[in-house]
């Protein structure tokens, strides 16, 4: 019964690492892969992780029951703080819903869920979302899925490598009032171009004004600066001025805990009444999804949130994974100026979070793969975390001939 079913291609960017995995030569380098590696090139566990799981084997009082529709109470708790700040009024005022989904991708997944069925009560333009161009690939498969309409707006200016910031207000004074907008809290995937406090502000200003729904993605709140706080900027200035908005919040790189699948979606409302009837409805949502969410990465985040000494621990380890990466770049970017690389090249220093948006084509990356074995999406985009120093003058070396050959 099964006979006719068409194989389907390999997800583009899980691609990049099944092609690595193939490939025999021993200077192969995967910058495909959004994952952290050290400087070994090695997967990494936090020390703090490790300490949470280690109190948690030793807790007599542990139990493997079901959680509830919504996830780990403490966990949701501190997941909002986590993001909105500790002292952030919609918290205060119990206007925040927040329930424990799997990662970022299930946040924005019920998220989007959520806003198809009860969305669209005053215009049929609420079942638009509004994403940035371009965007981590899996935004506009999630939310079509769900049900909305999935149009872009300008973000990325290849002749500047940053920010069409003219571009991006345009497309959003232009876009009908109740859509929705999907905003990259910071350290955007795939460009590593964010806006500067003040565009943020403007942004926030014309969407207000518009009655555009903003719906944050909070992949790698500390990746980008260090600082947790520094990093969930954006997001507050939306949440300070009194409006709703979504935000997907994911564990998977600041924790580390990819595998773990471990993330939430708060919903900020008007009042408290509203968040608790919301609430009702995100359950109705994810019940017939996968009915709860798993315990053993919630209860490791909440250990580690609720401690204070603990927390204290991972803002270091989080801080050495950000300025591993700001070292990558600086390196990589002088390994270019000394082979004089022709082009300007200070996008790679400039650029924020976990990867770079090269301006390398399709050719020139599909170059680099075959002669130096150096794997990448063919957009360009390199992981800066998958680099080290060791293969840093590599990857200089494929750059400059791919540039001048
Ligand atoms: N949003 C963005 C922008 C991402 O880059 C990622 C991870 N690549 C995610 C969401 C979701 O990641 P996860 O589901 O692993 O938390």
């Amino acid at each position: 019964v099964f006979g006719h079913v068409a194989q389907a291609p390999e997800d583009p960017i899980l691609g990049v690492t099944v092609a690595y995995n193939k490939d025999p030569s021993p200077v192969k380098v995967n910058l495909g892969v959004g994952a952290y590696r050290t400087e070994e090139g090695k997967p990494l566990v936090l020390n703090v992780v490790r300490r949470a799981e280690q109190l948690l084997l030793n807790d007599p009082n542990r139990i493997k029951e079901y959680l509830p529709i919504t996830g780990l109470a403490e966990f949701n708790k501190l997941s909002a703080k986590l993001i909105f700040g500790q002292d952030s009024p919609a918290i205060q005022e119990n206007r925040v819903t927040t329930v424990q989904c799997l990662s970022g991708t299930g946040s924005l997944r019920v998220g989007a869920e959520f806003l198809a069925k009860h969305y669209h009560k005053k215009s049929c333009f609420q079942h638009t979302i509004y994403i940035p161009l371009p965007t981590w690939g899996n935004h506009p498969k999630v939310f079509t899925i769900a049900g909305l309409t999935v149009k872009t707006y300008r973000y990325y200016d290849p002749a500047t490598r940053g920010l069409n910031f003219q571009g991006l207000l345009e497309d959003l004074s232009a876009a009908p009032s109740g859509a929705i907008v999907l905003l990259h809290a910071c350290a955007h995937n795939p460009t590593g171009v964010d806006p500067t406090l003040d565009q943020w502000e403007h942004i926030r200003q014309l969407m207000r004004s518009k009655g555009l729904l903003p719906f944050f993605d909070s992949a790698y709140q500390g990746f980008a600066s260090g600082s947790l706080d520094a990093d969930a900027q954006p997001v507050r200035l939306f949440v300070a001025d009194g409006g709703e908005l979504l935000a997907a919040q994911s564990y998977a790189k600041n924790m580390g805990l990819y595998g773990e699948r471990v993330g939430a979606l708060s919903i900020v409302c008007k009042t408290r009444d509203v968040a608790v009837r919301v609430e009702s409805q995100l359950k109705l949502v994810i019940r017939p999804m996968y009915s709860n969410p798993p315990i053993h990465g919630a209860s490791i985040v909440a250990t580690i949130l609720r401690d204070r000494e603990m927390y204290g621990g991972w803002t270091i380890e989080l801080k050495a994974m950000a300025d591993r990466i700001i070292s990558m770049r600086t390196q990589l970017h002088e390994a270019l100026l000394a082979r004089g690389t022709p082009g300007d090249w200070s996008h790679i220093i400039k650029q924020i979070g976990m990867f770079t948006f090269t301006g390398l084509n399709t050719d020139q990356v599909a170059f680099m793969t075959k002669e130096y074995h150096i794997y990448m999406t063919s957009d360009g985009r390199i992981s800066m975390a998958g680099l080290s120093s060791r293969t840093v003058p590599h990857l200089a070396d494929a750059i400059h001939a791919a540039v001048t050959g």
